[in-house]
């Protein structure tokens, strides 16, 4: 009951070309990237990761981690969405994104497979965990109960999660300069009545509110921790930044 595997795959690094850029919200960028090195893509996990190598003028390419959005093996397409913010590689890159432009992506290296034979799930994220809760909601069997609590800068910045389950999606708001502080989450967290049954509950944020969340879930909530999975996705102030607490 309750399988919780780890999958390793072939690390590779393929070589893609951008097929679309659309904007999702206004700070939200979808990129579409297609190429024949995508016929053995793998993506069993909706919160894999892949490693972006962007130019970097006069130097070695950054790395920095996304999540494939979504993947589509028979048009070998590779959806990426990309939290626009000040200033970085990838965030630089992609608001410079056009079609045409090639860009090298590595992995995933692992999947971390849930079985979705769980009563209810509980999604909580910032910009930068979107990606994730938004396929894991599209992957997710009919009619489970889901809920996503998710942190952006304001109304214009919400979107749509569509899946066939049974989906409560809640949304707050503060300031991205306030992404680091944990309040606007925890508070909606604090007012959220706990299920009975079984329920995983997946976190990831800026470092400081995923830890702020995570601490919530397991000591006030007495969650067991083999059915929480949290990350700091990005540490505010540090290039490359993320924590992963288990
Ligand atoms: C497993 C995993 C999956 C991820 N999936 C996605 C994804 O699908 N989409 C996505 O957008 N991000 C995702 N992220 C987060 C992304 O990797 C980081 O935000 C990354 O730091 C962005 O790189 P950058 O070059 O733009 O900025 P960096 O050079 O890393 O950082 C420059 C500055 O920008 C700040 N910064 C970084 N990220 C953000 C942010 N999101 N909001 C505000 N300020 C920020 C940093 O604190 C730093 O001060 C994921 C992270 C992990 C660990």
């Amino acid at each position: 009951m309750h399988a919780i595997t780890r999958v390793r795959h072939e690390l590779k690094r393929r070589q893609l070309v951008v097929r679309s850029v659309e904007p999702v919200t206004p700070l939200m960028l979808r990129v579409v990237f297609s190429g024949d090195d995508l016929a053995d893509f793998t993506s069993l996990g909706p919160d894999d990761h892949v490693k972006m190598f962007f130019p970097v003028a006069g130097g070695d390419p950054a790395m920095r981690d996304f999540t494939p959005r979504a993947f589509d093996p028979v048009a070998r397409t590779l959806t990426i969405d990309f939290a626009l913010h000040d200033a970085g590689p990838a965030s630089d890159w992609a608001k410079a994104a056009r079609p045409g432009d090639g860009l090298m992506v590595g992995g995933p290296r692992g999947s971390l497979v849930v079985a979705p034979d769980f009563d209810w799930w509980l999604l909580i994220g910032d910009e930068a965990a979107l990606p994730a809760m938004g396929r894991r909601v599209t992957e997710l069997p009919a009619g489970i109960p889901v809920t996503t609590l998710a942190c952006v800068s304001g109304p214009a910045e919400e979107q749509r999660f569509d899946g066939a389950c049974c989906l409560e999606s809640l949304w707050v708001h503060r300031p991205l300069a306030s992404a680091d502080n944990p309040r606007a989450l925890l508070s909606a967290l604090r007012a959220l009545p706990w299920p009975s049954g079984d329920g995983f509950v997946w976190i990831a944020a800026e470092a400081k509110v995923a830890r702020a969340l995570r601490e919530h879930v397991l000591s006030e909530r007495g969650h067991p921790p083999a059915w929480l999975k949290a990350s700091g996705y990005w540490v505010k102030g540090v290039a490359d930044g993320r924590e992963t607490f288990d």
